[in-house]
């Protein structure tokens, strides 16, 4: 195992399926809470102890006080920033479609058109700093319903930024059908958005059908519960609409009972397109890193393997063609390299 940690740490990567405030790294949250001193501790050790994952209730209770910690538009750009500086040196991503939930800013008091700007500054720097290729998935947050749907909306069509290539759908399943969002998928994916909502994490099958017939979505955000209906794992298979499958998340928020039983295997089995990401990384205690080698130890993978996972990653993403070449002929690189040692 101790080898293929560090194959995977210098394997170049691309992430679909990774959200903005809950990547917020443990120093970018250091420095927002020595703006705002009061909820969440600054020292080093302490915020580690903050964040370290401990059940669902805590997890949500870690990414409310960081969100109550994003109060400016300098605020969004340090974050993002340091959330491009951990995927790019810590996790050597390449390339990352980023999800990100405007509504919770602008109802904070935020305004859109100086959330855009932040943004778009931080995937600039990025770009320049980092040499990391960012691009943004606007989500609604299912939990505030139809007015944060419309809102979202409209930040997508009327205040587009250049990074923008999707609409997603997050929060609970339970109680928010899919459905009700059919109007402002079909108008976002009328401008050219990729329809990207979650499907099936906590909820059965019947939600990642509702996606697919009724969102029109391209991939499935988890869609975990799809082990459970061999037809939708052929269909899957057959239009090769990929799952953005998140192991250690699963795990964290109880949608999959132990790593042991987690359905990844039998949706490779099945012929599904599967990419590994990791959701909340520090909030869930993980990294991509370590979502790569949980998946290598599910899926049976040499460096051969995961070269083949880290490039249906990108073959699954919103990257131009010319791009997804350059990146796939690069991760080639590195496993050929890496055979030679
Ligand atoms: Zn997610």
């Amino acid at each position: 195992m101790t080898d293929l940690t560090s194959f995977i740490a210098g394997l170049p990567k691309a992430e679909l399926h990774v959200h903005h405030v809950g990547s917020a790294s443990p120093r970018a949250v250091a420095e927002l809470a020595q703006r705002y001193p009061g909820t969440v501790p600054s020292d080093p050790e302490a915020l580690a102890a903050f964040f370290e994952f401990t059940d669902f209730g805590h997890f949500i209770e870690v990414y409310l006080a960081v969100v109550d910690l994003i109060r400016t538009p300098e605020d969004i750009r340090l974050l993002t920033y340091e959330v491009a500086r951990e995927m790019a040196e810590g996790q050597s991503l390449r390339y990352a479609e980023l999800t990100c939930t405007p509504y919770t800013s602008v109802i904070r008091g935020i305004p859109i058109e100086a959330y855009s700007e932040a943004i778009e500054d931080a995937r600039t720097a990025a770009l320049r700093d980092f040499g990391l290729r960012l691009q943004w998935i606007y989500d609604i947050p299912g939990e505030s319903g139809l007015p944060a749907a419309e809102a979202t909306l409209e930040y997508a069509l009327k205040h587009p930024t250049d990074g923008l290539v999707g609409f997603g759908l997050g929060g609970p399943e339970v109680g928010v059908p899919r459905p009700q969002f059919k109007p402002h998928f079909d108008a976002a994916r009328a401008a050219g958005l990729h329809s990207v909502p979650h499907a099936g994490e906590t909820t059965g099958p019947e939600t990642i059908w509702d996606a697919i017939r009724v969102l029109g979505a391209e991939r499935i955000g988890h869609g975990t519960s799809a082990a459970t209906d061999p037809e939708l794992l052929a269909h899957l298979a057959e239009t090769g609409i990929p799952l953005e499958v998140c192991p250690s998340s699963n795990i964290a928020t109880r949608a999959v009972a132990t790593l042991a039983e987690h359905p990844i295997a039998a949706f490779r089995d099945a012929g599904v397109v599967v990419t590994v990401n990791s959701d909340d990384p520090p909030m869930f205690s993980t990294s991509l890193n370590q979502e790569y080698a949980i998946a290598a130890d599910l899926l049976d993978l040499d460096e051969a393997g995961l070269g083949d996972l880290a490039k249906a990653a990108v073959g699954a993403s919103f990257a131009d063609d010319a791009y997804k070449r350059e990146l796939c002929a690069e991760i080639d690189g590195y496993v050929a390299a890496s055979g030679k040692n």
